[in-house]
């Protein structure tokens, strides 16, 4: 009989010592119940956290040779992290869920269901969000609305990183090395067949969120930025916009000039107006443009995605440098 497949859990972990004991509680009994259709592997990334987390995550490696720690040498961003665990995961189809228990680790029967009947992608949409404020609900319908209007349609709009993806699927995603990622919108760009499933998300089970207001906006000018030029473009209908309005000014001064002798003297206000509305544009397209430019700089430099500090695994688990990819 052939082996059965392997699914990897990959889980950034963020100053989370306060939730880590419930977590790691959830993963065990997840790897258990999953156990005799799957083999499993879970990879904990530290994303540079200040608190007792990589204690707790090395420990957890220590006890349960299905269990790899990786601390990175800083805190790289939720996105980076999953990255780095995506480089290390062995799989033969990966599931992202978040330390704090907001997505329910009994979801991933669901989704590993849907995996085998053929699905590259499983997304887990979200169907209620609790202990979320209203804040947080009304900025991220906000932001998928955006995203779609600035031309990301492949998004899945409340699917967060909660998500399951096979092999092929994640070797396709390793390929894209961009600086400023926006997994979820790289992912649906890359296609390949998806299913979803729906659930209910939990409030966070300990400890305080790691995304304030600040990550929030700077998450969403990067997704928003790095996946359409649409705001390139506006420069140019704003540049289109305001010169017909001139030439329309300049048709009526001439107008009024030839037709009835009446010269304009008393155009103070007008001019001030149009000189200072002109100066405005060029620095709003200015900005925009340098955002991209600063981005294209960032990928001239080629730095890697993220730095490892150390790995923890025991001797008889995974592998502690990433795997490489398959062509
Ligand atoms: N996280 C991370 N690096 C960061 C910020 C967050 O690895 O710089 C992790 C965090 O530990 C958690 C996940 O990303 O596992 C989601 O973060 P959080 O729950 O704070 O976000 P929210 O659910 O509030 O959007
Ligand atoms: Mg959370």
């Amino acid at each position: 009989m052939s082996e059965p497949p392997l699914l990897t859990l990959v889980i950034p972990c963020y100053n989370e010592q306060e939730v880590f004991p419930p977590l790691r509680e959830a993963v065990v009994s997840l790897l258990d119940a999953l156990a005799p259709d799957l083999r499993t592997e879970v990879i904990l990334v530290d994303d540079g956290s200040l608190d007792a987390t990589w204690r707790l995550i090395e420990a957890f490696a220590a006890d349960d040779p299905r269990v790899r720690g990786i601390a990175l040498s800083r805190n790289f961003g939720h996105q980076q992290a999953l990255t780095c665990g995506y480089d290390f995961a062995r799989g033969d189809a990966v599931v992202t869920l978040d330390a704090d228990l907001q997505d329910p680790p009994e979801a991933v029967h669901r989704m590993v269901a849907r995996w085998r009947e053929g699905a590259d992608v499983v997304y887990a949409v979200r169907a209620r969000r609790e202990g979320e404020t209203l804040f947080k609900r009304a900025s991220a319908a906000a932001f998928y609305r955006i995203l779609r209007l600035a031309g990301a349609r492949q998004v899945r709009s409340d699917a967060g990183d909660f998500r399951l993806m096979s092999r092929r699927c994640l070797d396709a995603l390793r390929g894209m090395k961009e600086q400023h990622r926006f997994l979820r919108g790289m992912v649906g760009w890359l296609g390949f067949r998806s299913a979803e499933i729906v659930y209910d998300r939990a409030p966070r089970r300990a400890g305080t969120t790691k995304y304030p207001l600040r990550r929030m906006v700077r998450f969403a000018l990067d997704a928003t930025l790095s996946f359409s030029i649409l705001p390139l473009r506006l420069t140019f209908l704003f540049a289109g916009g305001l010169t017909a309005a001139i030439l329309s000014y300049l048709a009526y001064v001439a107008a009024r000039y030839w037709l009835y002798d009446v010269a304009l003297v008393p155009g103070w206000t007008s001019l001030l107006l149009s000189i200072m509305a002109f100066g405005a544009l060029n620095l709003v397209c200015l900005g925009i443009l340098g955002e991209y430019v600063g981005r294209i700089f960032e990928e001239a430099k080629g730095r890697p995605l993220y730095v490892v500090r150390e790995v923890a695994a025991r001797p008889d688990g995974g592998p502690a440098a990433p795997v490489p990819r398959s062509p």
